[in-house]
């Protein structure tokens, strides 16, 4: 899809010699095509939605608008694909363990699969609730690389949560690297040995703080060889 659109704008540019106005129609119709992608557009512009790569933000639950926010502004920059916030959606009761008083990060994928319509979205779904994994003690988050969903939590990444003071741009860089990382899972990536790298795994918070957002060198090359395909 991206090779079309360049393509097509390339023509625009050729049809713009000749007329601006032309070109000027053109370019307001291509973009309007692009914006009902996201909306869901029906008809004849079905196509173009199912070609269009994006990713999609969901609540479980009540979830901090600050840090939604920031997500969805800073994940283009990584992921270069459009990204907006989805419909919420409640948690799911069978994925709450009463003796561990924690929630089952798998069950939320299997619901943000069963919930989303577009394969071509990529859903990562975001909770303010404790997750866990049978074989963990909890998880900042989870990806399932094969339909192409991912969740993660943000109440190990609060301040609060160890009780020390509330800080909301610390969650915003912390929620960041776990998206990302996350992210990076569901289009296939492993994890990574190079401890700044936003693919290396966080054991506790003090590897979340001590790695970037950013993929290293051969990370970046293997993401967009996957958004290629
Ligand atoms: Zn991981
Ligand atoms: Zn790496």
């Amino acid at each position: 899809m991206r090779s079309e659109t360049e393509e097509m704008f390339f023509r625009l540019s050729i049809v713009g010699a000749r007329s601006n106005v032309l070109s000027l129609i053109l370019l307001l119709t291509l973009l309007s095509i692009i914006d009902s992608d996201v909306m869901g557009g029906t008809g004849d512009r079905k196509s173009v939605v199912s070609s269009m790569e994006s990713i999609v933000l969901v609540p479980v639950g009540p979830v901090d608008a600050g840090t939604l926010g920031y997500l969805e502004s800073e994940l283009p920059i990584q992921f270069q694909v459009r990204v907006r916030v989805g419909p919420p959606l409640s948690m799911p009761r069978d994925a709450f363990d009463s003796k561990r008083r924690q929630f089952n990060s798998s069950r939320l994928l299997e619901q943000l699969f069963d919930s989303r319509r577009d394969v071509n979205e990529r859903w990562l779904g975001l909770t303010e609730a404790d997750l866990f994994v049978p074989t963990l003690n909890f998880v900042f988050g989870e990806a399932d690389s094969g339909h192409r969903t991912a969740v993660i939590s943000l109440a190990r990444l609060r301040e609060e949560f160890y009780h020390r003071k509330s800080d909301p741009a610390l969650l915003h860089q912390r929620a960041l690297k776990e998206a990302v990382h996350e992210l990076g899972h569901s289009y296939g990536l492993n994890h990574c040995s190079d401890f700044r790298c936003v693919m290396f795994f966080s054991n506790s918070l003090a590897d979340t703080d001590r790695k970037s957002a950013n993929f290293c060198e051969e990370h970046r090359k293997e993401l967009e060889s996957a958004l290629k395909k």
